[in-house]
């Protein structure tokens, strides 16, 4: 085949193939030219997750319609002139694809009118070819309708998701821009219905709560440092969350350089380090922080999506983040109780022991101090003390450990069977069931055990093999959680009514439940649909059918499990026992994490040379 040069449209196709790959991505592109174009309030209307239409309006400045085709024209941009300028960007458009690539793909519609124009001007492009331009009346600012993605390319139609999936990138998406710009509006509304609404106020905060939902309330501090990194002037600002508001994955750690946001490992390892002492294990802050730096010290021209970018100086910066962090938490700002919590003292120095050193030993969670003595549910366990209230997570847990596991008298006959007739020995660091047959001693993880039988009773209703069912709840639930949650969980409302679960939607991030799969009854139910909606989207769905059934199962039931110490009494122990008989138990967790080890009595003896 001779060497041709390929036609502007399928150049412009092939650009698109590169940005554009769902609607999320024409959505941000859209939406960070309205950014860059000064605009104070956006508005997007979404149609079948983006894949049927989306449409970006806002107050920016506009485009002159003599510009306009210039705009529509590859490489063409008003934000950089000349190379110098590509390393100092402080735009989050620049490379002026996008409107090309968006409408070689699409059936387009820019609609623009400046401060000067006595209306607007309206063209249509339809497969790269732009029309007659119209006078139409209309507001300052720009209005970009992008109908039918994908039209023209077949294949990557193909594959894009559900509609809920779709809708679920652009909320995440949209999220993000908005955390931080407090002082721009936005406003999503999907088929027809608000799915998002974000007033402009001055309050940081109040913006958040807009996004992530009510539990954000109360629980943000602000945050300022500035020093140093390798020489540049730095800059972190924003809000970080008390240790009270954690995520199941590093998606609540929100980064942004100079309003872009970004995923950086580093330096989202840099925030877990710094909430390492008053945050357990498998959790993660929310912190939303903008870095301000030299233009000339951060590369955001290494990938053509933007989220990627690259620092002159990226462990400097680690340190400054990390710094920056540690010196909010070390006030720990949210303990308004510190000044009514009996003080410690260390009981062989004499010492009073600093609230810092309090980590949190127990339990998964929330964060508490003074944990060494012991706790309400303890308390409660042992028959003093009153009633815990479930003011987190764990205790929650707790207090549904008390339910689940009856006290003697309520227990009904038990079924003989291998783990009910083992001798309990005792238990280990309170964490593994030691028991003991005539031929062996065995250890039992309680938290992998516990988590084994709740998947398996879910799994059981789900799947049809008997099992308790969906427990309705007295008063329905609203459950407020941030739009993308809302968004991945109704996607996987059929497969969470399976298991028990009756959600309905409820608009702007709020999901009703009706009710509770019966295992998960005592359960927190915002604690676990937050989880799950978080591993929802992190993960996505790869499976379908009844292995996306049992994956759920799989989260909901770790997310139901206790976790952490916890002291048992006999009855509890030999509940757990009896419960480890009820179902088809076989030794591993949902996991794959081993629940029950067996040291054989001939094992022992050789282990001290009794035998050969
Ligand atoms: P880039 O953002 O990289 O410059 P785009 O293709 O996204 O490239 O946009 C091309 C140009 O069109 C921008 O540089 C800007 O001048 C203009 N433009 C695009 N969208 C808007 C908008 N919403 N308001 C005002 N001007 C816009
Ligand atoms: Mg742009």
């Amino acid at each position: 085949m001779p060497i041709r040069r390929l036609p502007e449209s399928l150049v412009n196709q092939i650009a698109a193939g590169e940005v554009v790959e769902r609607p999320a991505a024409a959505l941000k592109e859209l939406v960070e030219n309205s950014l860059d174009a000064g605009a104070t309030r956006i508005e997007v209307e979404l149609e079948r997750g983006g894949k049927e239409l989306l449409v970006i309006s806002d107050n920016g400045c506009g485009i002159p319609k003599e510009e306009i085709p210039v705009a529509l024209e590859r490489h063409a941009t008003s934000k950089i002139t000349e190379q110098a300028d590509l390393h100092r960007i402080s735009t989050l458009g620049f490379r002026g694809e996008a409107l090309p690539s968006i409408a070689s793909i699409s059936k387009f519609r820019l609609r623009s009118r400046t401060a000067e124009d006595e209306h607007a001007w309206e063209v249509r492009i339809e497969g790269g070819a732009m029309g007659e331009f119209e006078p139409i009346s209309a507001p300052e600012g720009t209005r970009i309708e992008v109908a039918s993605l994908f039209f023209n390319t077949p294949v990557r139609r193909k594959f894009l998701k559900t509609d809920a999936t779709e809708l679920s990138h652009c909320l995440d998406l949209l999220t993000k821009l908005a955390l931080v710009r407090p002082n721009v509006g936005f406003f999503v509304r999907h088929n027809g219905q608000s799915v998002l609404e974000a007033p402009a106020t001055n309050e940081a905060s109040e913006r958040v709560v807009a996004l992530l939902g009510k539990k954000a309330r109360g629980e943000l501090f602000p945050l300022l440092w500035e020093g140093e990194a390798a020489g540049d002037e730095v800059r972190w600002e924003g809000l970080v969350g008390s240790p009270n508001l954690l995520g199941g994955t590093t998606r609540s750690i929100y980064l942004f350089v100079e309003g872009r946001p970004i995923r950086d490992r580093s330096l989202a390892h840099a925030v877990q380090n710094a909430y390492r002492e008053v945050i357990v294990e498998r959790k993660y802050p929310t912190v939303i922080l903008n870095l301000r730096i030299n233009p000339e010290a951060v590369d955001v021209n290494i990938h053509p999506t933007k989220t990627e970018v690259r620092f002159r100086a990226a462990s400097a910066l680690y340190g400054s983040l990390y710094k920056a962090i540690s010196t909010v938490l070390e006030d720990a700002p949210w303990a308004p109780q510190r000044s009514m919590r009996p003080v410690e003292y260390d009981t062989e120095t004499g010492e009073e022991i600093a609230a810092r050193q309090h980590r949190i030993e127990e339990t998964q969670g929330g964060y508490q101090y003074n944990r060494r003595s012991s706790s309400t549910f303890e308390r409660y366990m042992s028959g003093g003390g009153p009633r815990p209230v479930p003011v987190s997570y764990e205790q929650a847990g707790g207090a549904a450990l008390a339910q689940e596991w009856p006290q003697a008298g309520a227990e009904p006959e038990a079924r003989p069977g291998f783990f009910t007739n083992l001798d309990i020995v005792g238990q280990f660091h309170n964490e593994f069931l030691l028991c003991q047959s005539e031929g062996a001693l065995y250890l039992i993880d309680q938290h992998a055990a516990h988590e084994r039988i709740a998947y398996e009773r879910l799994r059981g209703a789900a799947l049809g093999s008997g099992g308790k069912g969906a427990q309705m709840l007295l008063v329905p639930e609203p459950v407020e959680l941030g739009a993308s949650e809302a968004a991945a969980l109704l996607e996987a409302k059929d497969d969470l009514e399976r298991i028990g679960f009756e959600l309905e939607d409820y608009g702007t991030g709020t999901v009703l439940v009706r009710a509770v799969p019966g295992p998960l009854a005592h359960r927190p139910v915002k604690a676990l649909l937050e989880d799950a909606a978080a591993e929802m989207i992190e993960y996505g769905r790869s499976r379908a059918g009844d292995q996306a059934i049992e994956d759920l199962c799989a989260r909901m039931a770790c997310h139901g499990a206790i976790r952490g110490p916890t002291a048992l009494s006999e009855d509890q122990a030999r509940s757990l026992l009896r419960q480890m008989d009820e179902i088809d138990f076989a030794a591993h967790c949902p996991h794959g994490r081993p629940v029950v080890k067996e040291f054989t009595r001939a094992e022992i003896e050789h282990l001290f040379k009794r035998t050969l």
